[in-house]
């Protein structure tokens, strides 16, 4: 029987996985089929039918042909187009909420969260529509004009990650599309049935609104489609979301090609709590960070230094909140729970692998270190200590809700060790202290795509471009100008004179 939360969204039990365009899913091939589990109970949630090599040919072709026309379609025109689609994600936002929830384990309010970050980033594409602005500058030639324009960049691949099957899509592909690009998107194999639904409600949202494909989508059982995707040289941008390993050898392969990569990896997100925080915003941030999504953002809060003179206090602190959290662990699309399953059983390997490597390593289990012995992949949120920023297990990304508590007694010393790994997405202050803020702040201070004082790691405004350094890939997507990551940039030169000077006063005397 298919699932309500499918049906709810016009789903069944057997979908395709491949958008070819002119309102057309391709048929079953031979390319097998993905089965997305629920992460709550392990059950078939549908089967997905994954594309042929000869489908995603086609794809690519309808996608060129597309942007022949979507390029010289006005911008605020192509913004009215991501207004609907904005409007339509509105109207199924509590459906595809659960979807979110159901399929990648997050709870409720965050798969509704996150479809309001898909409606939040279509809004912003719009007013973007009007301001895709370059500069103008003064030309060293008399009678000559000198301005930069943005144009359109072609077929945009967007690659996601199974933690934000949704959002990551939506603001990749309502920017780009204001932009003047066609967009294709190869989801995670584990979330696909949240990617075929945004896509049949933005383009149903589209062709009702008389506006031609700008949105494609592909399935891959495997890898072999994927990679062939990112080394395909009618993709002129691969914007790729997931882990460190898989995304360096994406961004070599696109620079192999002299391509265009957008990357946004993995983080190692830390917090500081200094000896004037207020604790009353300290902790829970912290729990949240940490806690939240059962550890599996990007910018989840993996390590927390705390100051020495209050580290046995907000200790104590942490761990009665852990134990609460615990009693509020369960099915995800249920409300009343603060953290749900782990997406995959191997996420739970990893968990327990890195639990192991920890107290190998001399750490100690505060709270938590356990799989929970029931159906789904249910872990219990860890708070480990005793380990030095050093160690291998607490410079390893493990995505997964164990934080790393370590002491720290001078400013310098925290922002050091938060500094001392190999990621640069997320990281917090929490002080009472201007200083201490501005410190962190500072050019000395945190290395971070992202710095935040007294607000947590985890989590971003779509406003401010999101992105992180170091092993974390430099990309930078979402709001501020990130939007110039999928156009290109032309620097026009207008002589309006009747002479032809050279620049830098060269003479060429013919
Ligand atoms: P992953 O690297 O395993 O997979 C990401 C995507 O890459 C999937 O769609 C997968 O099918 C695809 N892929 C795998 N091999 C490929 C290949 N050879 N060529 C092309 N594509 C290939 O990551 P995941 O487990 O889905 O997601 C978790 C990771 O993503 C974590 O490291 C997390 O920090 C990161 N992440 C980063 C951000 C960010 O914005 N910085 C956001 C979300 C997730």
């Amino acid at each position: 029987m298919t699932h309500p939360v499918l049906t709810a969204l016009g789903l069944n039990d057997t979908e395709s996985g491949t958008y070819l365009g002119n309102g057309e899913w391709a048929n079953a091939g031979n390319a097998g089929t993905l089965e997305p589990l629920s992460p709550t109970d392990g059950e078939s949630l549908a089967k997905v039918h994954a594309t042929t090599q000869s489908d995603y040919d086609t794809i690519v072709e309808r996608a060129q042909a597309a942007f022949k026309v979507w390029r010289s379609t006005p911008a605020p025109r192509r913004g009215e187009a991501v207004r609907l689609c904005a409007d339509a994600l509105r109207e199924h936002k509590d459906a595809l909420g659960s979807l979110v929830a159901l399929e990648m384990g997050k709870s409720k309010p965050e798969g509704d969260g996150e479809v309001q970050e898909m409606i939040d980033i279509g809004e912003f594409a719009v007013g973007l529509s009007r301001q895709l602005y370059g500069l103008t500058m003064h030309s060293e030639r008399p009678g000559h004009r000198m301005y930069e324009q943005w144009h359109p960049l072609g077929v945009v691949g967007v690659i996601s990650a199974f933690n934000f099957p949704v959002a990551v899509w939506a603001w990749n592909a309502l920017v780009s599309a204001v932009c003047g690009n066609i967009t294709i998107w190869k989801p995670s194999p584990k979330t696909p049935l949240s990617a075929i639904a945004s896509i049949k409600i933005c383009n149903e949202a589209l062709r009702k609104g008389g506006f031609p494909d700008i949105f494609f989508l592909f399935n891959d059982a495997g890898t072999e489609l994927a990679q062939h995707f990112v080394d395909d040289k009618r993709i002129n941008l691969i914007s790729f979301t997931g882990s460190t390993k898989v995304g360096r050898h994406v961004g070599e392969r696109v620079a192999r090609r002299m391509g265009r990569s957008l990357l946004e990896l993995g983080g190692n997100n830390a917090m500081i709590v200094d000896a004037s925080a207020d604790l009353k915003l300290a902790i829970p941030a912290i729990v949240f960070g940490a806690v939240g999504t059962a550890g599996q953002r990007c910018t989840s809060t993996r390590r927390v230094f705390i100051h020495e003179s209050i580290y046995d206090d907000v200790l104590a602190k942490l761990v009665t909140a852990y134990k609460q959290v615990e009693g509020k662990i369960g099915d995800p699309t249920d409300p009343a729970n603060l953290m749900g399953p782990l997406n995959s059983p191997e996420g739970v390997k990893e968990f327990l692998a890195a639990i192991e490597k920890a107290k190998a390593a001399g750490g100690k289990v505060e709270s938590g270190g356990e799989a929970i012995d029931r159906k789904g992949n249910f872990v219990l949120p860890t708070l480990i200590t005793g380990l030095a920023n050093s160690s291998e297990v607490v410079q390893t990304e493990t995505f997964a809700p164990i934080l790393y508590v370590m002491k720290f007694s001078t400013l310098d010393e925290a922002i050091e060790m938060q500094n001392d790994v190999p990621q640069g997405l997320s990281s917090a202050i929490f002080t009472e202290s201007l200083k201490a803020a501005e410190q962190f702040l500072a050019a000395w201070g945190s290395d971070c795509g992202i710095a935040n004082v007294n607000i947590g790691t985890s989590g971003a405004e779509i406003g401010g471009a999101f992105g992180g350094e170091k092993e974390t890939g430099g990309g930078r997507e979402s709001g501020s100008d990130a939007w110039r990551a999928y156009m290109r940039r032309q620097t026009n030169t207008i002589n309006y004179s009747d002479e032809l000077p050279l620049a830098q006063g060269i003479k060429f005397d013919l």
